[in-house]
C-alpha cells in the first residue's frame, strides 16, 4: 500500500503545481501537467482511486502528513493503534476527523526547531512568515542552484527550518516539474510539506539577474510551506508578485545594499497586498 500512497502524495503535488499555474502562469504547461496527472491516476488502485475522487472533489490535499502523532493537515491527534497502522502503511489509514489519507511524516522534512513567525501573534503582513535575517541583498550572479542554497542556508542558519539540504533538494526537485520563474524577473521556488512550524519565506536579489531556466531573475523568493497552508500560499504568491512587478519596486528591491534596506522595501511593498 506503501507504494499507492506515494502515487497519491505524487499526484497531490502535481494538482497543487497546477493550482498555482492556473493562478500565476500563463498557462502554458497546462497540457503536460494534465497528461502526468491522468497518467498517475490510471496508476492507483479501483478502490484508492474511489477515495481519492471523494477527497479530491472536497479538497485538493487528500494526503496529510503524520507529525509528532497528528494529522499535520487539521491538527487532530491520531489514536496510537491507528498511529501504528500509518507507520506499516499495510493498508490505507484516513485521519478521523478530516478524512485525509495519513502517511508518516519523514523526520528530517519535520522541523523540531522553536518556530519563531506564527507564534508571535503581535506580528502583522510579511513578518509573520519573514524577517530581516532572511533578506540577502546581494546573491551575485549565482546559479539556480546556489540561489536556493543561500536562501535556504539562511533559513537554517535562524532556525526557520530543520534541514536545509534536504530543502535544497525538494526545491530542486520542485522546479523539475516546472519552473516557478513568473515574469517581471520573479522567482518563487518553493517546497511543500515542510511541517512542524508555519510558513516562512527568504528573499535574495541578484544584481546580475539568474539564469532560471531560460529566464532572468533578479528576485528569489524561497518558501517552506506546510501542506495545511498550500491555498493561502497560491494567494501569498500572488499578492508578493503583483507588489514586487511594480516598477519603482522592482528598482528599490534590486538597488537595496543591505538586508535592513531590503527588509524595509519588503515590508513597505508588500503592506497593501499581504495583510
Ligand atoms: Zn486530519
Amino acid at each position: 500500500m506503501k507504494s499507492q500512497i506515494n502515487i497519491l502524495r505524487q499526484l497531490q503535488e502535481l494538482v497543487l503545481t497546477r493550482d498555482e499555474h492556473q493562478q500565476s502562469g500563463d498557462g502554458s504547461h497546462l497540457d503536460q501537467i494534465n497528461k502526468s496527472i491522468s497518467e498517475l491516476q490510471k496508476k492507483l488502485q479501483p478502490q484508492v482511486s474511489g477515495i481519492y475522487e471523494r477527497l479530491y472533489a472536497k479538497n485538493h490535499i487528500v494526503t496529510a502528513a503524520m507529525s509528532n502523532g497528528c494529522c499535520s493537515v487539521c491538527g487532530m491527534q491520531v489514536p496510537i493503534a491507528q498511529s501504528q497502522q500509518v507507520k506499516l502503511a499495510q493498508h490505507l489509514v484516513t485521519c478521523s476527523s478530516c478524512g485525509r489519507v495519513l502517511f508518516e511524516g519523514d523526520v528530517a522534512e519535520a522541523r523540531r526547531v522553536q518556530d519563531k513567525v506564527s507564534r508571535d501573534d503581535a506580528k502583522t503582513g510579511i513578518s509573520r512568515f519573514s524577517a530581516e535575517e532572511l533578506m540577502v541583498a546581494d546573491l551575485g550572479a549565482a546559479t539556480r542552484e546556489k540561489a536556493i542554497r543561500v536562501l535556504a542556508d539562511a533559513m537554517e542558519g535562524h532556525k526557520f527550518i530543520e534541514n536545509a539540504d534536504s530543502l535544497v533538494t525538494a526545491a530542486l526537485e520542485r522546479e523539475k516539474v516546472l519552473s516557478t520563474a513568473l515574469g517581471h524577473g520573479i522567482a518563487f521556488p518553493h517546497v511543500r510539506g515542510v511541517e512542524g512550524g508555519g510558513l516562512a519565506l527568504a528573499i535574495g536579489i541578484s544584481k546580475k539577474g539568474i539564469d532560471w531556466d531560460g529566464e532572468m531573475v533578479n528576485i528569489v523568493v524561497l518558501s517552506a510551506i506546510p501542506v495545511a497552508v498550500s491555498a493561502f500560499y497560491l494567494r501569498l504568491m500572488a499578492g508578493l508578485s503583483r507588489s514586487f512587478a511594480k516598477k519603482e519596486t522592482l528598482k528599490a528591491l534590486v538597488s537595496a545594499d543591505s538586508p535592513k534596506a531590503l527588509w524595509k522595501v519588503v515590508v513597505k511593498a508588500t503592506r497593501r497586498e499581504v495583510k
